[in-house]
């Protein structure tokens, strides 16, 4: 099965295939920065996974607030699509196999759900929490955060 996800003007858009292989929400400071809304769903595919990335972005990466990911957004529109991760590989061994995308962008209510929630120490107050999935005050044990290689 291929999801199609693209940005608010459409001028770039990707296509997956399959189910991502992790689905997660994060309530981090950063996140709630850079998106503008209280916390972030996002999700990983496997690099095999993507299977087209169209249309020009501009990258943003922010060492000091971030574990070293490198933002793609769209230059008309101001959407990010999807992040690469090269640079978090000193933090999350084989973590650079996977590309990151907003699960909004994919417009599509019947997306996977999130299999665990990070930094809910920057939840805001009135978020529920999400039942039957693992929260962690700040990331997960790398374990649970990365595949077995
Ligand atoms: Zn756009
Ligand atoms: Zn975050």
């Amino acid at each position: 099965m291929q999801r199609k996800t693209e940005c608010a003007c459409g001028k770039v858009s990707a296509t997956v295939e399959g189910d991502p292989f992790r689905v997660l929400v994060c309530h981090c400071d950063y996140c709630q920065k850079r998106t503008g809304s209280v916390f972030q769903v996002s999700c990983w595919y496997a690099r095999e996974q993507v299977l087209e990335i169209s249309g020009e972005t501009k990258t943003f990466s922010d060492s000091a607030n971030s574990v070293g990911v490198a933002y793609n957004f769209c230059p008309n529109c101001g959407t990010t699509l999807y992040w690469t991760l090269e640079q978090a590989e000193k933090h999350f061994p084989g973590i650079s196999r996977f590309i990151g995308f907003a699960v909004g962008c994919f417009v599509d209510k019947n997306f996977p759900k999130p299999n665990y929630v990070e930094q809910v120490q920057y939840r805001h107050h009135w978020v529920p929490e999400f039942s039957g999935i693992p929260e962690f005050d700040s990331f997960p044990p790398a374990d649970v955060m990365m595949p077995p290689n």
